[in-house]
């Protein structure tokens, strides 16, 4: 199967379900797991295609598709986005579905891993026209979702006031509020406090425990961030305000550097003011792609997949790489990454901050007791400081890297779940 996946990954170097499979693979194979399992854990539990008519804005009526696909629920309600866009596809739901699954064990919350999407491109879309196209896709899967069953959340093009539409729905057809049928909502409506800065707060704890195993300082350490978006942009605010020395931040359009370290904040309202992080007073303006092969101690990739590839990972010079983004190095990257000897924390392990909260925030909801933010935060250290050790232990016992130790963790977890529950029949 690995010859197979890996002979596959050097034409397909950039999809993400061969990248996805072909790990699987490896890590299935080093844990020596049961050929029945892998079929299993290779295979989504439920996919679920529909066709949802939305009367648009000019009256005209216009069919859309959407998908939910549930990956598994061995170790509870399936957890996973919805995103919105003109090019989701099945298999592309598949693949993040089984992500989920995996990052959810590996941090070992109680969830299995889902997936929705609906083909539409939301810039040509109404807020009207988006409301009608939640409700109705809501409508259509909501067998399949709810608090014990699948829970999702925002992802591409969905947001907090996506999840509140789904919550209503799906609440009016219970004839009762249920909160914890969604998360990432707004907080007035049952969301939690510190979901905005969970990933990339998530991302700054686990580089700590990098930084410390490889015995450098925080106050010493260059970090170069990709993408100053959610998980980019919060990264960057709280590593700083720890004491990380800032030194490049990369956006679509350019890069900006100040070895002495970027002043966050004022990048932040410079943004605000001209649109653009080019141009800033405090620091000098870069080509994005010889900025990602800066030598630096963190590189931290936060804006999309396929960043690093066969093409520049030999000319990658960072002593850590931790993946805020969502498979950001592809596998062929990584046989590269690690022959160079740099510390990779894996995307499924990095970036997990952000379902952990949405755990933090289902459970908050099903008890109707709302915590605080030091409550959210010291939780989320904990949950993240304890993955980070089992990932690495993994690793030190089984003398693979890092990524591969994260999915035998999972896998092992999962299929563990899944030999105790035993085969229903
Ligand atoms: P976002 O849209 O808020 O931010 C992405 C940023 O990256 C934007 O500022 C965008 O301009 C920039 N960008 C886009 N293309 C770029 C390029 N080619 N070079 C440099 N910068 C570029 O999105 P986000 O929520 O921060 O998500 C970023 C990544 O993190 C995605 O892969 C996402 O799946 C992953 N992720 C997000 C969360 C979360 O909680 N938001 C959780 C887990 C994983």
């Amino acid at each position: 199967m690995i010859a197979e996946a890996t002979t596959s990954v050097v034409s397909n170097e950039t999809n993400p379900w061969i990248s996805a499979a072909a790990r699987f693979d490896e890590a299935a194979a080093r844990l020596g797991l049961d050929e029945g399992l892998q079929k299993v854990l290779r295979t989504s539990a439920k996919e679920l295609t529909v066709h949802i008519p939305v009367l648009l804005d000019d009256g005209r009526i216009e069919v859309f598709t959407g998908y939910r696909v549930q990956h598994s629920i061995a170790r509870g309600p399936a957890k996973g986005g919805i995103r919105f866009a003109p090019d989701v596809t099945l298999d592309e739901v598949r693949a993040l579905a089984a992500w989920m699954t995996w990052k959810c064990a590996v941090v070992n919350i109680p969830f299995g891993g889902a997936k929705g999407g609906v083909i539409c491109d939301p810039s040509l879309l109404s807020m009207a026209e988006l409301e009608r196209i939640t409700r109705r896709y809501t409508a259509e899967i909501i067998e399949f979702i709810g608090p014990e069953r699948d829970v999702p959340a925002p992802d591409m093009n969905t947001n907090e006031q996506t999840m509140a539409w789904i919550m209503d729905t799906y609440s009016m057809h219970m004839r009762h509020t249920d909160t914890a049928v969604v998360t990432g909502k707004p907080l007035e409506l049952g969301g939690s406090r510190g979901r905005p800065e969970a990933t990339g707060r998530g991302c700054m704890i686990v580089t700590l425990q990098a930084l410390r195993r490889l015995g450098l300082e925080p106050g010493s350490a260059r970090v170069v961030i990709q993408g100053f978006g959610n998980v980019g942009g919060m990264a960057a605010r709280l590593m700083s305000r720890a004491g990380f020395r800032i030194v490049c931040i990369i956006e679509y359009d350019g890069a900006v550097y100040n070895a002495a370290g970027l002043d966050i904040e004022a990048l932040m309202k410079h943004r605000r003011e001209t649109g653009s992080i080019l141009g800033f007073e405090g620091a000098e303006d870069m080509d994005k792609d010889e900025a990602l092969l800066m030598e630096c101690d963190v590189l931290l990739p936060a804006a999309k997949e396929n960043v690093i590839t066969s093409a520049n990972a030999a000319r990658i010079r960072a002593r850590i790489l931790c993946e805020g983004a969502n498979g950001p190095t592809t596998f062929e990257a990584d046989r590269i990454l690690a022959a160079n000897g740099i510390f990779v924390i894996p995307d499924i392990l990095a970036n997990a901050g952000g379902v952990t909260v949405s755990y933090f925030e289902w459970v908050q909801d099903r008890q109707g007791y709302f915590w605080n933010e030091q409550q959210v935060n010291s939780r989320l250290e904990e949950i993240m400081v304890n993955s980070f050790r089992d990932v690495v232990s993994y690793a030190d016992k089984h003398n693979v890297h890092n990524r591969t130790a994260a999915y035998m963790l999972a896998l092992d977890r999962v299929g563990t779940a899944i030999r105790l529950r035993g085969l229903y029949a």
